[in-house]
Parts: C-alpha cells; structure tokens; sequence
C-alpha cells in the first residue's frame, strides 16, 4: 500500500454533472437537454473554427509555456503588464495552483458557503483548515467573512458572481473588504461569470490592483467565450503574486491549441454581445415564468439560476432527468429543494418549462 495523504481516504473525485449519452441510454430518450455545468449553449466564436485546419502540423511540438501571444493580447486588453498574468487548464488549475502555494496544515482558509466546491476542496488537499461562512440570500457575507480571518488565515476565496447562488458582490463592499482584509491574506476574486454580469456593476478591481498586492482574480474562456473544452483560464494580479505562483505551475499546462482559440475568441467581441444579450432575455423570461409558477430563486448575474421547487432538489432532478434535461441539485443547509439550471437557447427554455410546469403538476398530485 502507498501512504497518500491521510486527507485522500476522506475525500471523493469531482462529480462531474450526468453526461449526455449516459442519461439518453439510461432512461431511453432521444434528446438530452445539458442544463448543468453553464455551457454556452451557442458554441464558441466562428472565427475560432479556422484554427482547427490551420494548426494542424503544429501538435507535435510542445506548446508555448508562457503562452506569449495570448498574454500579450490580455494585458493590452486589461492595460496590465505580461507579468501580472498567469495561465491555468482553466481556472480550476489556477485555484490548484494558489492552493498549492499558500496552503499548508497549520493555515487557514475562509471560503463562503455555497460556493465553488473546488475552494475547499484543494484546501483540504492541502491539509489546510477551512472555515466556511453561510451567504445571506446568497450573497457572501463580507463583514462575516472578515471575522473569520485570523492570523493563521492565508486565503479568502470570493466568487462574485457566485457560483451557485449568482449574487455578485456589490462594488463598495468588495472595496471595503479589500481595505479591512489584514495584507497578510490572499484575496482571490474568482471571476467565472465576469462577461454576463451587469456592466453596471462591475468593481473594475483590475485598475486598482496597485493598491491591492494582496489580490488576485480569476477569469475563464469556459463560459461565456464557449471554450470549456479547451481548458484554458488565467489571473491576474501583482507581479510578485505571479512570481511565486509561476514557481509551482506546471511547464506546459495550456495546450497550444487553447492559447490559439482564446486568442481568436478574445478578439470577437460580437459573439459575447450577443451571448450575453441572449442569455438576459431568456432568463428575464424563465424568472417571470418561475415567478407566475410561485416558485422563488436567487438574484443572478450569470448564465444559470439558483430556483427553489417544490419538492427536495435531488427529487427534482431526477424527475427532470426522466424527461430529458440535466440540471444540478444543490444542496443547500436549511433549503434542500434547490436546483440549478444554466440557461440555454430559446426554444430548449421553452421546452424546460413545459417540463416545469409537468413537475408542478407532479408534485400537486403528490400533496392532494
Ligand atoms: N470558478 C467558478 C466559480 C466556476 O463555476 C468554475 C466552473 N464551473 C470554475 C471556476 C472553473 O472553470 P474552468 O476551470 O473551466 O475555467
């Protein structure tokens, strides 16, 4: 037997959401509708598809380590210098990578609660202790999370817009937190859903990281730009912040094929108008439809909704798996009917609330 880590016999792989062909055999349906792991239902930038003749002949040969033309393009888009960037296998690699540094047993970690799973996760790899902080409608706790650091605290992870509630955390807290959070603790601002927030709202942090050396935040080409597949994510931050983290990045852990696609997909500012665009009218739509049902569900700034049903959310979700859509029960102390559905194209909307609306007559029956 190999001694592993002690942590290992406690915890489980990631769960990923049901795949496709798994569910369509399962339950012997034709269409499987993926509400699950807030895809872009609309694919990814035209312009990327070139790539994928063009670059052919290059796979034999490793790809750029420092992912030159892709960190150029980034730091003249944020007006931020090469050095404050750092690229993971999605943002996921960057969080291993943060927790790899700056957690160790004897330190801490505050992290709200629901969040990200990956956050606690990597800490517990780590063999660092956690302290979780309820959210407040699904907003984080700031002042909350503040009281929890102490001196043994090395990382705050804030998800804004959090995933799964998706509240965003509103610019005067976040900067009031920034200037009470002791300069010993790595704030990171994990930006997943960054493109389908209100632009109204956002913190423009990346301005001001100069005051912050102790930030870092997070984006993915995942979401909004489609390329999920791809797996290419990156933060930024304060130069020094970087150097440490590029100490314990892997040698080549984007793929040359990602770095290409997210250099086009950066370009085409189009095609995330329009995602976007899309995206806020059909949940507009599913809120005022959720709301007609009497069915309640989080404030989102994102691509997915946090909705309360009726029954326990595992029962909902397998009720919805049976007739054709995946969606993410989440469990949630104190609210155990909760599920959460990325939104997707007009006419699969349309077809998710006929099947809402079946699970309301479901469980109708069921209570008479
Ligand atoms: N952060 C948040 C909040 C997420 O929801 C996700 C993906 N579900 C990630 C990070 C990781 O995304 P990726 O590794 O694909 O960039």
């Amino acid at each position: 037997m190999i001694n592993g880590k002690s942590i290992l016999k406690e915890l489980t792989p990631y769960q990923q959401g049901m795949q496709t062909e798994e569910v369509k055999e399962k339950y012997n349906l034709d269409k499987i509708i993926k509400l699950a792991s807030n895809e872009n239902p609309y694919g990814y930038s035209a312009k990327v598809k070139t790539i994928f003749t063009e670059m052919e002949n290059e796979f034999n040969i490793y790809p750029d380590g420092y992912t030159t033309e892709l960190r150029t393009a980034i730091a003249h888009k944020l007006n931020v210098s090469k050095e404050q960037i750092i690229f993971g296998g999605g943002s996921d690699e960057i969080i291993q990578m943060i927790s790899r540094a700056f957690l160790y047993p004897g330190v801490n970690t505050v992290i709200a609660t629901p969040t990200f799973p990956q956050y606690k996760h990597n800490a517990m790899v780590e063999g660092a202790s956690y302290k979780e902080i309820p959210t407040i409608d699904g907003y984080h706790d700031l002042d909350g999370m503040l009281a929890a650091i102490d001196e043994n605290t090395n990382v705050v992870w804030l998800c804004t817009p959090n995933n799964p509630t998706g509240a965003h955390i509103p610019k005067a807290d976040l900067y009031e937190f920034m200037n009470k959070c002791p300069k010993h603790v790595l704030v990171v601002l994990d930006e997943a859903y960054y493109e389908y927030m209100d632009p109204e709202l956002d913190h423009h942090a990346i301005a001001n990281l100069s005051e912050y050396p102790n930030l870092i935040l997070l984006r993915t080409f995942s979401k909004a730009y489609g390329l999920a597949g791809l797996r290419i994510g990156y933060g930024v931050a304060n130069e020094n912040l970087i150097a440490k983290l590029e100490v314990v990045r892997g040698p080549f852990n984007t793929a040359t094929l990602a770095q290409k696609a997210a250099l086009i997909a950066l370009d085409d500012d189009q095609f995330i108008d329009e995602t976007v665009q899309k995206n806020q009218t059909i949940k507009q739509d599913l809120q005022q439809f959720l709301t007609n049902l009497g069915w309640p569900y989080y404030d989102s700034q994102t691509n997915f909704l946090l909705i309360s049903t009726p029954i326990n959310g595992e029962d909902a979700f397998q009720f919805l798996l049976e007739n054709g859509f995946i969606v993410r029960p989440v469990n949630v102390p104190g609210n155990p009917n909760l599920i959460r559905v990325t939104i997707g194209t007009d006419k699969d909307m349309n077809l998710f609330k006929r099947a809402l609306q079946d699970l309301q007559l479901h469980t109708s029956k069921e209570i008479q």
